[in-house]
């Protein structure tokens, strides 16, 4: 049987390990931080009629500047920003990979602050950019002082800042982004793919666009929007950007079935987020419940709670499994992950783990 190592593959992916959270069908998904709750019936029959009407025109290319979704998703966004400013590829990691085709490439760098989302490394070694891990301040905050400095000194091409952060939930005060785009002379990119779970009243970074041309903000409909499985993820920034974009996106790459199930959903923006309250009571109630089961809950802004405290994490998750529930080993020492699911998910995760949890 011929080994990958057999292959004459790059000598920069030799003993990679591809990205990947273990798959497995359980009765409570609760690993990569989807929205648990299926989205409302009518909507999904407007977006099948949509899906129909586009069946009908695939002979054809499909509009190679996605024209009705990108004016769908500015309207969505709001803050003034336009269609001109708006980008979109097959899930945010597509979007955060043109990024890098744009601006990365060989002799260029990429700072972001680990623990962080795991992706971006691996987007980085795709395109040959050279990976700076920065640090972070005590419980995986990161103050402008903290990140300015750290930018100052690598001084990259690229700072990538996650907002909340994946894997902690820790959200990212917009004094941060404003401080790392003063020190950077490159491109800073706000990923805000769970901005919809913040507070009430939390600014985005959307807010920053104005006179900072440098700056990106993406997004994703795979989270709060509940539309993981359609892959289509987004960003703002000026439109010079955008057209950067342009150089290295494959022609035709948001499909015509893609285009339309996207602009149906957005069409009923305020249903597909309607349950984005529920979520953020459940995020809570776990931050409580698992401090009350003695373990060290992280501050979330987000739609998942990352925990410390935990003795054994393999032992925890394989006993968590063995009961038809699945939470992520993010590999940070005596932690665990888990997504805020429906409240019945939630109990259920719950209630194990008082069983499992040592006393
Ligand atoms: N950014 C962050 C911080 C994420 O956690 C994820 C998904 N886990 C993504 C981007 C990519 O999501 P998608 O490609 O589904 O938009």
């Amino acid at each position: 049987m011929t080994a990958l190592d057999d292959l004459p593959i790059r000598d920069d992916l030799r003993g990679k390990i591809p990205y990947g959270a273990p798959q497995a069908h359980v009765p409570v998904a609760l690993n990569v931080n989807e929205n648990t709750h299926p989205i409302p019936e009518d909507v999904a029959h407007d977006i099948v009629a949509s899906l129909a009407a586009a069946v009908l025109t695939v002979n054809r290319y499909p509009d190679r500047e996605f024209t009705e979704l990108r004016e769908s998703l500015a309207r969505y966004l709001g803050h003034g920003v336009t269609a001109d400013q708006i980008w979109a590829g097959n899930g945010s990691n597509e979007v955060l990979q043109h990024i890098l085709q744009a601006f990365g490439g060989p002799g260029r760098s990429l700072l972001g602050f680990v623990p962080t989302y795991s992706m971006y490394p691996l987007l980085a070694a795709g395109v040959g950019t050279s990976w700076i891990p920065g640090t972070r301040d005590d419980d995986f905050e990161l103050s402008p002082e903290t990140a300015a400095r750290q930018v100052r000194d690598a001084n990259p091409d690229l700072v990538f800042l996650c907002s909340p952060n994946n894997p902690t939930g820790t959200p990212l005060p917009l004094a941060t982004i404003e401080a790392v785009y003063e020190a950077s002379t490159g491109i800073v990119v706000v990923d805000e793919a769970y901005a919809e779970f913040a507070p009430d009243g939390e600014a985005s970074a959307l807010t920053l666009l104005e006179g900072r041309p440098r700056l990106i903000v993406s997004r994703t409909m795979s989270k709060a929007f509940a539309f993981a499985g359609v892959r289509l993820g987004y960003l703002a920034a000026d439109p010079a950007v955008v057209d950067a974009l342009r150089l290295v996106r494959l022609p035709y790459h948001l499909s015509a079935l893609t285009q339309a199930a996207a602009t149906a959903a957005l069409r009923h923006a305020d249903e597909m987020l309607a349950m984005v309250d529920d979520i953020r009571g459940q995020r809570d109630r776990l931050v409580t419940e698992l401090a009350s089961l003695g373990y060290a809950p992280h501050r979330s802004g987000s739609n998942f709670v990352l925990f410390g405290g935990v003795d054994d994490p393999n032992g925890i998750f394989e006993a968590l499994f063995a009961r038809g529930i699945l939470i992520r080993d993010v590999g940070i020492p005596n932690h665990l992950r888990v997504t805020a699911g429906t409240e019945s998910e939630t109990t259920a995760f719950l209630e194990a783990l008082a069983e499992i949890t040592p006393r």
